[in-house]
């Protein structure tokens, strides 16, 4: 492909950016996707690191850690048959009768595939809290009569209505830092279109995370288009108004009528495109838009196998039951002082994948919400402005006393694993700024607050014509499934059909035979380079 026979370009490999690009070449147009790191897949990719000398190798998912509604007509798998990638990812259900596991100081709740189930198991654990739970409930599931206003209303005024003690609080939203949102900003619909989602089953995809971008580059490259890496977009050129190409930093141009950026909002509309392009009224706006928290990351190797140890469940992981307080740590600037941590088990979620953690083994991923702020992480101006930090004793040795105090956290949670740590890491959201060139080092974009969700956030199409976006600040929010329905609808306004009721009524578009992922020692990682 040519630089002038393009008909789109896309800055950025994310989910949302690989699933508008895979819309748009299987309905024949010729798509550029251009990515500054070296593998595709922004928060869906993953990264592999050797142990005991080189002689053990881990596998560690960077944003994949499970998925809901992943079913044979659920959202993602619906998502990828339409570009013909139906039974090419196999999705391994994580124990129905406790996909998550919330660990509170002195009570723990495993919650349940399905409405029913996980109502039985609330108001058997709480019964006292009966009839604020049915009342709670029943808003979340959507089926109150006054849905509608509740539904951008805080979360916390809703238990505040339900009367809900302090602990089942805790329990509704302990899974929360999936979206980051504290209960006192928490619209009433994101919570219930989070449980709602893994409710119907939570998910993770066999052979781990890279599979997902590995097989939206295949659906590109087999219907003509391209994907390239270390391509770091510095300009979306406008002309006229019109979106028409980009420059990347090597000076490198290309042009098309259209360009989609997947690339964090902020950057996108202050930096690559630049605010004389938009009106007053949009860079305003797009200033005073506040990131999602983002989170710190620590990844362990044991050796040790928890494949038959441990239920399929993730842990949530608590040191108080105070979790609004927990955020309000962070908007302080501070680490919390009790702890909220992720725990996952990606060799425990897909056992027989040896990429990710050889039998004996086990590959470990622990998470909590932070500070964003620069400076707490003793970093100036930022890794995406230039800013050399990894070297910086103060970074490493805050990076490295958080890490610990994670590690003494999962402790707490699963005793004895400490002493079975062959492989240690962290990531902070500084790294992650890094890597995906984040404002704050969010992967969910813009806070999925009351005043920031649904027409309070961009859609796909612009005002500048031709440029559109996709990914986790659009109004169809952050996640697996948010970035790569975002994708859709991305594609959607570009070629202004409905690609999304197409494919739920069966349409499939580009040819499926041409695919060539997938089968035995077929690598996800290479395939996405
Ligand atoms: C620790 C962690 C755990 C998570 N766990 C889950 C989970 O279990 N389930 C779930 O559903 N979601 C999870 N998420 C969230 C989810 O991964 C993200 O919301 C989603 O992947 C974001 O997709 P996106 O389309 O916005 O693109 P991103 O993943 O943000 O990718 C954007 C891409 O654009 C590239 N880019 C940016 N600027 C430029 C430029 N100038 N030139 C070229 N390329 C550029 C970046 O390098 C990046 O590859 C998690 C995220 C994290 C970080």
């Amino acid at each position: 492909m040519t630089n002038s026979d393009l008909d789109v370009i896309v800055v950025g490999s994310g989910l949302g950016g690989l699933t508008a690009a895979a819309y748009l070449a299987t309905n024949g147009r010729r798509t550029l996707v251009l990515e500054q790191h070296y593998v595709a897949g922004g928060n869906s990719h993953v990264f592999r690191r050797k142990a005991l000398h080189g002689e053990q190798s881990f596998e560690f998912d960077v944003g994949v850690h499970y998925i809901g509604d992943c079913g044979p007509n659920g959202m993602i798998p619906t998502i990828l048959r339409g570009v013909g990638l139906e039974g090419k990812i196999e999705f391994l259900e994580m124990d129905p009768d406790g996909f998550d596991t919330l660990m509170f100081p002195d009570f723990s709740f495993r919650v349940p595939k399905g409405w029913d189930r996980y109502r039985e198991r609330l108001t058997a654990a709480f019964p006292d809290e009966e009839t604020g739970l049915h009342r709670c409930l029943d808003v979340l599931q959507q089926k109150a009569p006054d849905f509608a206003q509740w539904a951008m209303r805080p979360l916390s005024e809703l238990f505040d209505e339900c009367r809900l003690g302090q602990k089942v609080r805790a329990v509704l939203v302990g899974e929360s830092g999936a979206y980051a949102v504290p209960p006192s900003r928490a619209p009433v619909i994101l919570q219930a279109g989070f449980i709602d989602h893994y409710l119907k089953g939570a998910y993770y995809p066999r052979g781990g995370g890279q599979v997902l971008p590995a097989h939206l580059v295949d659906v590109i490259r087999s219907n003509g288009g391209e994907v390239r890496m270390r391509a770091k977009t510095e300009r979306i050129l406008v002309k006229d108004g019109h979106a028409c190409g980009v420059r990347l930093t090597t000076g490198e141009e290309f042009r098309a009528p259209v360009v989609i950026s997947n690339a964090d909002l902020k950057r996108t509309v202050l930096e690559l495109v630049s605010a004389e392009h938009f009106s007053p009224e949009t860079v305003a706006r797009v200033n005073e838009y506040r990131m999602a928290l983002p989170i710190f990351c620590v990844y362990l190797g044991l050796d040790i196998d928890l494949r038959d140890r441990l239920p399929n469940s993730n842990v949530w992981y608590y040191d108080s039951y105070d979790i609004e307080g927990m955020y309000r740590d962070c908007d302080e600037g501070r680490i919390p002082a009790d702890l909220g941590l992720f725990i996952t088990l990606a060799s425990v979620k897909d056992p027989d994948t040896e990429a990710i953690a050889a039998k004996g083994y086990t590959s470990m991923e622990v998470m909590m919400w932070v500070p964003p702020d620069h400076r707490l992480w003793a970093v100036e101006d930022g890794p995406a402005a230039g800013e050399r930090y990894h070297g910086k004793p103060e970074y490493r040795s805050f990076k490295d006393q958080v890490m610990e105090t994670l590690v003494d956290g999962v402790e707490r949670a699963i005793p004895g694993i400490k002493e079975h740590i062959i492989w240690k890491e962290a990531a902070t959201p500084i790294t992650q700024e890094k890597y995906t060139l984040s404002t704050a080092g969010t992967s969910y974009g813009i806070e999925m607050a009351t005043d920031q969700v649904g027409p309070m956030r961009p859609s796909p199409k612009t005002e500048i014509e031709g440029l559109y976006l996709a990914g986790a600040s659009t109004m169809f929010g952050h996640g697996i499934v948010g970035s790569m329905r975002g994708g859709v609808g991305c594609a959607s306004a570009v070629l202004d059909r409905d690609l999304m009721s197409d494919v739920e009524s069966g349409q499939v578009f580009g040819d499926p035979s041409k695919l060539e992922g997938g089968g035995p020692g077929w690598d996800p990682w290479e395939a996405s380079r």
